[in-house]
């Protein structure tokens, strides 16, 4: 079945492009992770790479009656944005710290209606997967699985698990109505979810993981826009942050932490988290530390640089905050950089307010953010690619490369982002997107 979406064909049935073999051909083949190949052919088998190199070298043998469906300037694998938000910010409530409508019966589906058209954004720009850290997109997910609407692969923590006061509460709300929604006794509609002590932290990677989460997201420091806490605040104690990795690896689930302050970072780490969202305070030790343990940065520099251009729209309690970060978040992702940590490409992407600088869909803005900190546009395209899914642990499909085996998430671009990485930031130069083999992207 074909189902025309403004000027793009898509396919949606999940039985379309069942068992067939295409290739596709480029002037310039991206792996994402390795060296570009120039003249370079993919071939997909029932939606896997089966087979990628320089076009000469197909081996004819086996492919005799190979069809090439496109030939494109240039091919890469789909990009990830391993941190989103998807809740309606702009439309179901009146911005990023007005989350207090959330609560409102009726709000679940306006959110479900705006999140449609944001996931179809997302994968628009290129974007064939994402890690939601908290949001509604994780709830939807069924639905993309199942073909029924059009958006990335979803890989959702659903709530974000926070203290009592902490970055994830809503210290705006009466902290019963917040416990009664986020908790599976209440409405469980609420993409925050306190708690607290040994018991009361394991139970509630349990009660996420029941609702389906991918991935456990807390937060070890105090943040930006929290009515009452600071960046630099510690959230959790030791005990509570290793009950929480420890029970998200029994279930084999990794844990996202949102870390800005020292102290905060080091004791996410020391737990076992895999990956430090924002990271402001990154230096010398934490870099070192973060190598030992294989962790990976989520610089979210796109949201810093965005929130800091409109900062007179937030209340003046979190612009001070703000702008203490925009300089230490600029220096943290360059001293990450040279000193080799590990990177992902995360947005904090969370608007659904098409105006708005930081709006689904604009995610390729943080490879510009991370070539001007000083990665090459190759580097950046790996952050974009082949690392995000080591985000996920076990969790992640093989996708984020061009490479025999892994799922065919393959995007094709008007020119080549080696030599300009801005390309990769207007969806417009984004010609084709192919998720799991199956052409959603057009001209
Ligand atoms: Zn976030």
């Amino acid at each position: 079945m074909r189902i025309p979406l403004r000027q793009t064909t898509i396919t949606t049935s999940a039985d379309d492009a069942a068992a067939t073999v295409f290739g596709i051909t480029a002037d310039v083949l991206i792996p994402g992770r390795g060296d570009p190949i120039k003249h370079g052919a993919v071939v997909v088998k029932d939606g896997t790479i089966e087979w990628v190199g320089s076009k000469n070298d197909i081996p004819s043998e086996c492919y005799s009656d190979l069809k090439f469906s496109h030939h494109v300037p240039v091919l890469m694998p789909g990009m990830w944005d391993v941190h989103t938000h998807f809740a309606g910010s702009g439309v179901v409530t009146a911005g990023i710290q007005d989350s207090m409508r959330l609560f409102l019966p009726g709000s679940a589906a306006l959110v479900g209606a705006v999140t449609v058209d944001d996931l179809r954004r997302t994968l628009m720009s290129g974007f064939t997967s994402i890690r939601e850290l908290g949001g509604y997109a994780g709830d939807v997910s069924p639905a993309v699985e199942k073909g029924v609407i059009v958006g990335p692969n979803i890989y959702s923590a659903l709530a974000i698990l926070s203290i009592t006061g902490g970055h994830g509460d809503t210290h705006g709300a009466p902290l019963q109505t917040v416990l009664d929604t986020c908790c599976p006794s209440g409405g469980g509609s609420a993409m925050g979810m306190v708690c607290d002590g040994v018991e009361g932290c394991t139970k509630a990677v349990r009660q996420v993981i029941r609702r389906g989460a991918k991935v456990i997201k807390i937060c070890s420091t105090g943040g930006v826009l929290s009515m009452n806490d600071q960046p630099e605040d510690s959230q959790f104690s030791p005990a509570e942050l290793r009950a929480i990795v420890e029970e998200a690896a029994r279930s084999g689930r990794v844990v996202a932490s949102h870390a800005i302050g020292k102290n905060g970072i080091l004791a996410a780490l020391d737990a076992g988290v895999k990956s430090i969202e924002h990271g402001m305070y990154l230096d010398e030790e934490v870099a070192t530390k973060m190598k030992e343990k294989n962790a990976i940065l989520v610089p979210t520099r796109h949201i810093v640089e965005g929130l800091a251009a409109g900062a007179e729209d937030l209340d003046p309690k979190s612009r001070a905050k703000m702008l203490r970060m925009l300089e230490l978040s600029r220096s943290s992702l360059k001293l990450a950089i040279k000193l080799g940590v590990k990177i992902a490409l995360g947005t904090d992407t969370f608007s659904s307010d098409r105006t708005h600088i930081i709006a689904h869909g604009t995610n390729a803005k943080e490879l510009h953010w991370a070539v001007e900190a000083g990665m090459t546009p190759l580097q950046a395209i790996e952050m974009a690619t082949a690392t995000p899914p080591e985000t996920l642990g076990s969790m992640a499909k093989k996708a984020g490369q061009l490479k025999v085996g892994y799922d065919a998430d393959i995007i094709a671009i008007s020119a080549n982002p080696v030599e300009d990485i801005e390309v990769l930031t207007k969806p417009d130069n984004i010609t084709h997107v192919w998720k799991g083999g199956k052409l959603f992207k057009s001209p």
